[in-house]
């Protein structure tokens, strides 16, 4: 065991002290109140419950690198469908996204070269065609046989110089 890294952290704990001040205790529960989740990129330009003019409370937040839809991504839905209240699925990556900028092996040969470090063992999941990529993930998760038959998914790019959320027919 060692101890927590208070210097490395000392904004974060701050930070945490200020919002703890002006928190106000609720009721909420651990259902998402409009029955939404959101996969998307772990870029942090993106805030996606204020994209979509939704609060605390209201949504399953999913990301990961690329907004893929991986088998964690199909575990976390079949629980938020299930337990947690969500009846809709917006897959949303974004523009400008480091995943659709290069290829697998670019980005394992970046890392090599730069720290020594052979990465070739991780599937990064890399995307080259973002439309295609979005349309195989929206579509994987309506085919995953454990999810209700009635969840309904759909996918959109955020444009993260306007704000904008542009639907994609999938
Ligand atoms: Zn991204």
């Amino acid at each position: 065991m060692s101890d927590f890294p208070a210097d490395t952290f000392a904004d974060v704990l701050a930070g945490n002290a200020s919002y703890v001040e002006s928190f106000s205790a609720s009721d909420l529960g651990g259902r998402a109140l409009q029955g939404l989740a959101i996969v998307t990129c772990m870029d942090s330009r993106i805030e996606p419950l204020a994209l979509v003019g939704m609060k605390k409370g209201d949504a399953k937040i999913l990301r990961n690198a690329g907004a893929r839809v991986t088998d964690d991504v199909l575990r976390t839905l079949v629980l938020a469908a299930y337990l947690l209240g969500v009846e809709r699925v917006l897959v949303m990556p974004h523009t400008d996204c480091k995943m659709a900028s290069a290829t697998e092996e670019q980005i394992h040969d970046r890392i090599r070269a730069d720290y020594g470090v052979e990465t070739s063992s991780v599937e990064f999941r890399t995307v080259e065609d973002q439309t295609a990529a979005l349309a195989y993930d929206v579509r994987r998760i309506r085919a995953y046989p454990l999810l209700p038959r009635d969840l309904v998914v759909a996918g959109a790019v955020y444009d993260v110089r306007s704000g904008a959320l542009v639907p994609q027919d999938v």
